[in-house]
């Protein structure tokens, strides 16, 4: 076999040839540009919808013919010839060999539960798109199904297991629909910022965006992408339009700073042409006398030409200054520009949400709990004796004793609850679908795994608690409310002796 023919050369082939062409990579085509390099006759593309055709006009009589009406129904998909061809012939073995009674169906389907899993099989198609035909036309038979007065069961029965099987499929294809989106994502998001290196606000935020970008996706994330994009926006077109009207004062500047220069140009050529004439006038002079007003000429020009010019100099300072002025502006404008995009919501030292990052995720937890009518619990936490180990190790030491608490906490927490840094050395937690005393074990957890991992002063090992105080959420109540019953738990806390989870 020549070199070019070898089986692997071909399929290479094949592949950039299907690329090429811009042709799906289904199996189908693939064979077809296959064929067509290798130099073989084409088969005909798979019959699948034919194929279909015929599994559903096949009726299993027993329990062994509906698993390989189900294998028959994944080879169609997979486009086997060899599973469809076993399938079938298992199919036909099982009619033959079907000792098993025939399917008696001695409990009858509840019609409420049929009416139920009917609304069930509705319900869950949205989520798988409605773009797979075989998923609509099997839950479309399955539904009709449900829905007689006499439900037939064994066509229930089989109708389900196919479309179980659908349903795997489409789900995981939701999956990997979720994780190109997320990848096409974090694309344009890197290319926004390769865009504009130079801006390190906009870098800033492109890589929080990209630290967002991440799975897993939940309406979380995706939220908070949202308004970081939203910022990254509008931050954006401020600048940029305080940047034009700068712009635009500029330019104006600079024609009154031209229109002075052609003034003092004239001027200047005035003068000049005054002293000329007046040099001509000297020179002609016969008479001492005569010399007197000529010289009050020269005098006042001169005189006129130097008040000019300082008027001119002074106008073109006073230009000059407010030049730099909006210079000086225009730079404070982006080094706000920096430090709101830093400090708008989270804390920098902890990399926690500040003050204003915990009011919004606090307002977005609260109606997401009204919304599902799930339990909303949070905690504040406050670290004990802090001011000691503030005197006793420096206040960098305390710096990074936040830093390891906050690095703790979020170890132990689920990805779904927020940690907040709520003041100097106070933390506020919230933990959605949690009741109350799921929390106060949340945090008992935390202070457990507090002991265990050390926080290191140099070498010495320093153990941080805390006191913490819990409340969950009233319906009505506002988050505020809770944060205060769980201040003054967490009061009571301290007043208990400390180190310790009080229930608020
Ligand atoms: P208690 O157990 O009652 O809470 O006592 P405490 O010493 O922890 O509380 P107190 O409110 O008396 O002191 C809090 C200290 O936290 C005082 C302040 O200097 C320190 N602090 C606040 N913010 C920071 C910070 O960002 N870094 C450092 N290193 N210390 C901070
Ligand atoms: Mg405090
Ligand atoms: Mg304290």
């Amino acid at each position: 076999m020549s070199e070019a023919k070898h089986p692997s050369n071909i399929a290479r082939e094949a592949l950039k040839r299907l690329a090429v062409r811009h042709l799906a990579p289904t199996p189908a085509n693939y064979q077809a540009c296959y064929n067509e390099i290798a130099e073989l006759p084409n088969a005909a593309p798979f019959p699948d919808q034919a194929l279909r055709q015929i599994a559903i006009g096949l009726k299993a009589k027993n329990g062994r013919q509906e698993k390989e009406l189900v294998l028959l129904d994944a080879a169609i998909g997979r486009r086997s010839w060899l599973g469809v061809q076993e399938s079938l012939q298992a199919f036909i073995g099982a009619a033959g060999v079907a000792v098993e009674a025939p399917p008696v169906v001695t409990i009858a389907l509840p019609h409420e539960l049929a009416v139920k899993l009917a609304h069930f099989v509705e319900s869950i198609l949205p989520a798988l798109g409605d773009d797979n035909e075989r998923v609509t036309a099997l839950s479309g038979e399955l539904v009709q199904a449900l829905r007689q007065p006499t439900v037939d069961l064994s066509l229930v029965h089989g109708r389900l297991a196919q479309l179980t099987h659908q349903v795997l499929f489409a789900a995981e294809e939701q999956v990997e629909i979720k994780g190109a989106l997320l990848k096409l994502l974090h694309l344009i998001i890197e290319n926004i910022g390769e865009l504009s290196l130079d801006d390190s606000w906009l870098k800033g935020q492109v890589d929080g965006l990209l630290a967002v970008v991440a799975p897993p996706l939940t309406l979380r994330h995706l939220d908070e992408m949202e308004r970081r994009l939203r910022d990254v926006m509008l931050k954006q077109h401020e600048a940029k339009s305080r940047s034009l009207e700068a712009q635009a004062e500029m330019r104006q500047m600079l024609g009154a700073f031209i229109e002075r220069l052609a003034m003092m140009n004239e001027s200047s050529a005035s003068f000049q042409s005054k002293i000329e004439n007046s040099a001509r006038q000297i020179e002609n002079v016969q008479r001492v006398e005569d010399l007197a007003p000529l010289l009050k000429d020269v005098i006042a020009a001169t005189r006129t030409m130097a008040e000019e010019s300082s008027a001119s100099r002074e106008q073109l300072k006073t230009l000059q200054d407010k030049v730099l002025a909006t210079e000086a502006e225009l730079v404070q404008l982006h080094r706000e520009l920096d430090s709101a995009s830093a400090l708008a919501r989270h804390d920098p030292l902890t990399d926690t949400l500040n003050r204003k990052g915990l009011d919004e995720a606090l307002a977005r937890e609260v109606a997401s709990m009204q919304r599902k009518g799930t339990p909303l619990s949070l905690c504040l936490l406050d670290i004990d004796n802090f001011k000691k180990l503030n005197d006793r190790l420096g206040h960098d030491v305390g710096d990074s004793a936040l830093i390891h608490l906050a690095s703790v906490a979020r170890r132990c927490m689920r990805p779904t609850d927020t940690l907040a840094r709520y003041g100097g050395e106070e933390f506020v937690i919230l933990m959605p679908d949690t009741e109350l005393e799921q929390g106060v074990e949340a945090m008992v957890r935390l202070q457990r795994e507090l002991t265990k991992a050390f926080f290191l002063a140099g070498k010495d090992k320093v153990l941080i608690t805390f006191s913490a105080g819990v409340a969950q959420l009233a319906t009505g109540e506002p988050g505020g409310g809770a944060i205060k019953r769980a201040d003054q738990a967490m009061y009571l806390a301290k007043r208990a002796g400390k180190n310790r989870v009080m229930a608020g």
